[in-house]
């Protein structure tokens, strides 16, 4: 049967250029501003980028002897299915190999996810709003129907109102904790309380691109426990704490059998060979990432303190960014932004998550942060 090749009856194909219409409606991701963007659109010399949450330690250094010792094998294809990499995740989780799949990032597994589980027109998938982006683009992008429950008001998590939105036809479930872009993080109960509410057909995706600096993972991630949870799947991504955000390496935990299903469709080499040496280097990289943790856990708390010392509300948070409200500038959210970036400091906007009054700010070195938050009380000072 090769029926499904041809154009619907009465909508033949304008033009070799024409797409499908999710492809016409489609809004890309909004990314943070480029360092290059801004040095040349300033003329500056300097740039602090807080905008993407990458680490702020740089890349470790075991790391980048790995990737220049390992930099003759670029002309080989990676091993199809990444067995090492593969084996070196699962224990560094104590879970079996057979749950684990690595991707182009966490935003590959998203994508996967979405077009291997939800049928177009007949399913549906669930999420708070606002959330990450990735998981409406795709969802939207593969034809099925993006469902968005709203956060309290205090950006906690309205699991009801969640709950609401779920129906047999609900494929998947995506939950980010801590959140993105409010840093909340709700104890491990309420998501377990969720994973047995869920019908039984539906998939729970705990998004934990930064539950590694929450600080006490046991209170937070059912991940250790994933074994009791037939219906859950947990991400998380070598983008933020392990520092390898350009390399592009995430990774999800799943059922058995849906793992398999995954790895069966993914396109074979999606994982690049220098990152997967990079990713097993940094698993043993332990001085690294606690450095790392520890950094960002004292910048965060500075952070916090210098932000709400100088007029702005600032949402708690456990992930290593803040986001915050600058009540006390003139011109609100959009004008700081502007003057940060006159002062080569790039920062989040929260417009594109329909949040135009917020901001977010990624924890840097302590350097970074000082500097952040001095040419905020200049800002501040100026605005009276
Ligand atoms: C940064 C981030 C990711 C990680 O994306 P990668 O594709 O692995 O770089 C996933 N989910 C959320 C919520 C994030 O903020």
């Amino acid at each position: 049967m090769r029926t499904d090749n041809r154009a619907p009856a009465g909508s033949p194909l304008a033009s070799p250029c024409a797409v499908r219409p999710e492809v016409c409606g489609f809004t890309p991701y909004t990314p943070g501003l480029s360092i290059d963007e801004i040095r040349d659109r300033y003329g500056l010399a300097q740039i602090i980028k807080l905008a993407s949450n990458e680490n702020p330690l740089g890349t470790s250094p075991v790391v980048r002897q790995t990737l220049r010792r390992k930099a003759d094998l670029a002309f080989r294809y990676a091993q199809s299915g990444n067995p090492r990499l593969t084996a070196a995740i699962a224990a560094h989780h104590g879970v079996s190999d057979l749950r684990v799949l690595a991707g182009n990032g966490s935003d590959e597994i998203i994508d996967l996810i979405v077009r291997v589980r939800a049928v177009p027109g007949v399913h549906n998938v669930v999420a708070f709003r606002p959330c990450f982006s990735i998981y409406a683009l795709q969802t939207r992008l593969a034809g099925v129907d993006f469902r968005q429950a709203p956060l309290a008001t205090d950006f906690s998590f309205d699991w009801n109102g969640l709950l609401a939105l779920v129906d047999d036809a609900t494929a998947v479930v995506f939950v980010t904790t801590p959140d993105n872009p409010s840093g909340f993080c709700p104890p491990v109960a309420d998501l377990e309380r969720l994973a047995r509410a869920l019908p039984p057909g539906c998939l729970l995706v705990v998004d934990e691109a930064y539950m590694d600096f929450c600080g006490d993972e046991a209170a937070h991630s059912l991940l250790s426990r994933i074994d009791a949870f037939p219906n859950l799947a947990v991400l998380r991504t070598f983008s933020k704490s392990f520092g390898l955000a350009g390399l592009r390496l995430g990774y999800g935990i799943f059922p058995v059998q849906l793992a398999d299903s995954l790895r069966r469709v993914r396109l074979p080499f999606s994982v690049n060979i220098l990152a997967e040496e990079a990713g097993m280097a940094a698993l043993t990289d332990t001085v690294f990432r606690a450095e790392t943790l520890r950094v960002t856990a004292q910048g965060r708390a500075a952070l916090h303190a210098g932000l709400t010392a100088l007029g702005c509300h600032v949402f708690p948070s456990k992930a290593n960014f803040l986001m915050f409200r600058p009540v006390s500038v003139s011109g609100g959210a959009e004008r700081l932004f502007d003057e940060l970036l006159r002062r080569g400091i790039i920062i989040r906007p929260l417009k594109s998550y329909g949040l135009p009054d917020l901001l977010r700010v990624s924890v840097g070195n302590p350097d970074e942060n000082a500097a952040f938050l001095k040419a905020v009380g200049e800002i501040v000072a100026h605005a009276g």
